[in-house]
């Protein structure tokens, strides 16, 4: 008997090939058939700088020949504190209480808990969560109890939570959204323990994007209702949206902010779900009862925060910025140049991740074009994997202008043979 590999969001009835990946660097994947692919979507949104950047994998190195990992419950080490310091350069400043994990999804968990523990320990009965519409906060059980509802997660539903849902901000019809925040915000029956929101776009829920303004009015309702504003930054964060974090667009600190993906560059698992003094504090006392219950084995892990500090450092040394910012110049180019094509529509662009829809009956994510797509882009040696009918490219900052230009090539072609 061989073990096989489950795949994750792989059907595998339906019998497509599945790639080998050898090797990488910068935005190419090597194949062991000799291919070399455009990472268009970054390996999933992880990657910033670009595959195997030498100060990550230097960091990598030097840290897993002296410390590989240590119990972080009631122990800390050097890359930890350095990575905790280094990241109130990026964090706003009340932010200053950091928790590790090792996932987005687990940063979000931890959010919630975060959330949940700072009401109970001042005892009062908060348990409502507010969400937005076609939100995705990660898949474990938690996570997919504040992410919108569907395929996705109909096998599980039983066991998911309620919420309190807002309506997605759709252009011309914000102040819906505006309203029911404050009709939940008021409902002194249940008052809401916090909003989470993914600040600017939201991401596996199809590229959806909303104003800077938007999300400053609801951080200003929660503000003024006393409920607690969680910034889910696990995709938006470390520069896809043009700002280091999607929040400083908006002038938004939020009480809570989970990030991972690109926190390492987006080359080995780590999360951080950064709070607030006060939220710290309702956990901080000589009662045990009220500490943070949560833990994960890999809490802190010192390689993974010895890559963090490098991604720190490669912010701090190289011209990521310029980067992001000609990307999104780019992209701006593309997108009038898409603006022309038939059976194109709801063409966006945050920083650096640039989406349109291909005109489709369906139309939803289990449409039939997004896995004939994703097999057309694969042909063609290009990695893009479109949310159903949605197409998005978000590569990583190191992607060269040749690169780029295969990328919007090859989506030209897509479109005369798809749309
Ligand atoms: N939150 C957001 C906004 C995400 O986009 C994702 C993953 O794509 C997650 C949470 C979950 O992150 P992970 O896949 O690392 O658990």
């Amino acid at each position: 008997m061989t073990t096989k590999i489950w795949h994750p969001f792989t059907q595998h009835g339906l019998g497509q090939p599945i790639p080998e990946v050898v090797r990488a660097e910068g935005a190419l994947l090597h194949t062991e058939d000799g291919r070399a692919i455009i990472d268009a979507i970054s390996s999933w949104w992880v990657q910033t700088h670009g595959h195997c950047h030498p100060k990550i994998v230097a960091a990598i190195q030097e840290q897993s020949a002296k410390l590989d990992q240590i119990i972080f419950a009631g122990w800390t080490h050097e890359p930890a504190q350095q990575l905790a310091k280094g990241l109130s350069n990026f964090l706003p400043e009340t932010l200053d209480h950091i928790f590790f994990s090792d996932s987005g999804s687990t940063a979000v968990e931890v959010a919630l808990k975060m959330a949940l523990g700072f009401w109970h320990n001042q005892g009062q009965q908060r348990h409502r969560i507010l969400v937005m519409d076609h939100s995705y906060h990660g898949d474990t059980i938690g996570a997919m109890s504040i992410g919108a509802r569907g395929v996705f997660n109909d096998a599980y539903a039983p066991l998911l939570f309620d919420v309190g849902s807002i309506p997605f901000p759709e252009s011309g019809a914000e102040q819906a959204t505006l309203d029911a925040l404050v009709a939940f915000c008021t409902d002194q029956d249940n008052p809401p323990a916090a909003l989470i929101v993914e600040p600017l776009i939201l991401g596996a829920g199809g590229m959806k994007v909303y104003s800077p303004k938007i999300l400053a009015e609801m951080h200003r309702i929660c503000q003024q209702h006393d409920v607690l504003f969680i910034a889910d930054e696990v995709m938006t964060g470390w520069g896809r949206t043009g700002t280091v974090f999607a929040c400083e667009q908006a002038g938004v600190t939020p009480d809570i902010m989970c990030m991972a993906k690109g926190l390492t560059g987006g080359v080995i698992p780590l999360a951080v779900t950064a709070a607030t003094a006060p939220i710290y504090d309702a956990h901080f006392s000589e009662d045990r009862a009220k500490m943070f219950f949560h833990s994960s084995s890999f809490t802190a892990n010192p390689i993974a925060c010895a890559a963090a500090n490098a991604n720190l450092e490669i912010w701090r040394d190289e011209p990521v910025q310029q980067q992001i910012d000609h990307i999104a110049e780019r992209h701006l180019e593309f997108a009038q140049q898409l603006d022309g094509h038939q059976n194109i529509s709801a063409i966006r662009q945050c920083g650096t991740i640039l989406a349109f829809e291909i005109d489709d009956a369906s139309g939803n994510y289990m449409s039939a074009l997004g896995p004939a797509l994703l097999g057309f882009f694969a042909d063609r040696n290009v990695l893009l994997r479109p949310l159903g009918n949605s197409v998005y490219i978000m590569p990583p900052y190191c992607i060269t202008d040749e690169q780029l230009s295969t990328v919007y090539r090859v989506i030209e072609e897509a479109i005369d043979h798809f749309a």
